[in-house]
């Protein structure tokens, strides 16, 4: 249920953080003052500090110690973003109207939090947003890659991701709810909110350049997280496998007829070049296909260990 308009709501504002010792101050710093423009607003911030191994997890400490508005989790080792989002979704009481997770680099522009705070009061469970088309602060590579991601995605997963979507959005309690209970190895929350349903709202932000320190997503590892997720959300790469099959099987027959005429006309067809890269062909298609069997081996065979997907190694709760 949304709080509507005029009556008073509690908000938390969720912040994974892995190595961010200089963003800290600001961030928690801008949001304390957005949050004194808007009103009725009653908010906590929740810091989920994932194994840093900078003196982040002291900053939010020293913060903690004279800001009743703040609290924290810190893990016994880095987990990674999606880990540290879940616990933080965990550890929030369902007494709370609603979340907003926001990174901590400054990347995600605070001062948009009041239009997203007013789109969820006029009704939608979740508010998330995306790139602006035009944004100097992202490379041409890291724009074109993130493209071909998305459209990839949006074709394999049966999920509508728009290009640049962020994981900065407020959410509803009640689609936290569903979330917390969510069972999987490895979330890949971008994709699971718009899976979810409810009612969505998509809004462009402007992304803003990072305060300090540098982006823990190097363009190298881009291909291995878009497999991951594509491989989590969809098995379409299965059934495409079993097409490649029947239109390698399919092209290999019209070879017979040529093989036939070659035969009737009393030519020894010389086979060395085309039988090497028919077998390099076909070798090739192969091991693509038994690696994208693998994957998904992969992943039951993580999901059948029923490992924790995060360790806590201290808390201060927020209530
Ligand atoms: N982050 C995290 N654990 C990780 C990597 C990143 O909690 O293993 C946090 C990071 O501190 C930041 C957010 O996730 O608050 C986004 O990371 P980053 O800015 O490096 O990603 P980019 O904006 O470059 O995609
Ligand atoms: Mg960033």
């Amino acid at each position: 249920m949304n709080a509507g308009i005029n009556s008073p709501f509690s908000v938390v504002v969720l912040i994974p953080l892995y190595n961010e010792e200089k963003n800290v101050a600001a961030i928690s710093e801008a949001i304390s003052k957005v949050f004194g423009t808007v009103a009725n607003a009653e908010y906590k911030i929740l810091f989920v500090d994932d194994g840093s191994k900078d003196a982040t997890l002291d900053v939010i400490k020293q913060l903690a110690a004279v800001d009743e508005n703040v609290a924290y989790i810190n893990f016994s080792k880095n987990f990674g973003k999606e880990a540290a989002m879940l616990a933080g979704f965990q550890n929030i009481p369902s007494t709370i109207d609603a979340v907003i997770t926001i990174d901590a680099d400054m990347q995600h522009p605070p001062s948009l939090i009041p239009t997203l705070i007013k789109h969820w009061q006029a009704g939608n469970d979740v508010v998330y947003t995306y790139r602006e088309k035009s944004n100097e602060h992202v490379s041409f590579f890291a724009k074109t890659s993130s493209k071909m991601f998305y459209w990839v995605m949006s074709k394999l997963a049966d999920v509508e991701l728009e290009n640049g979507i962020a994981d900065f959005k407020i959410f509803d309690r009640k689609v936290l709810a569903v979330i917390k209970e969510m069972k999987e190895d490895a979330p890949f929350f971008r994709g699971l909110f718009k899976w979810v349903g409810f009612k969505q709202l998509g809004i462009p932000y402007r992304v803003e350049a990072r305060l300090n320190g540098e982006t823990k997503y190097p363009t190298k590892a881009l291909v291995k997280i878009a497999l991951h997720n594509i491989t989590s959300f969809s098995t379409k790469p299965l059934t495409m496998a079993i097409y490649v099959g029947f239109f390698t099987s399919f092209i290999s027959i019209l070879y017979v007829p040529y093989v036939l005429y070659s035969l009737y006309q009393g030519m020894a067809i010389s086979g060395w070049a085309s039988i090497i890269a028919t077998i390099a062909f076909f070798g090739g298609v192969q091991l693509m296909v038994l690696g994208i069997i693998g994957l998904y081996l992969g992943k039951i065979f993580m999901q059948s260990k029923q490992r924790p997907r995060y360790i806590v190694n201290e808390i201060k709760a927020l209530f």
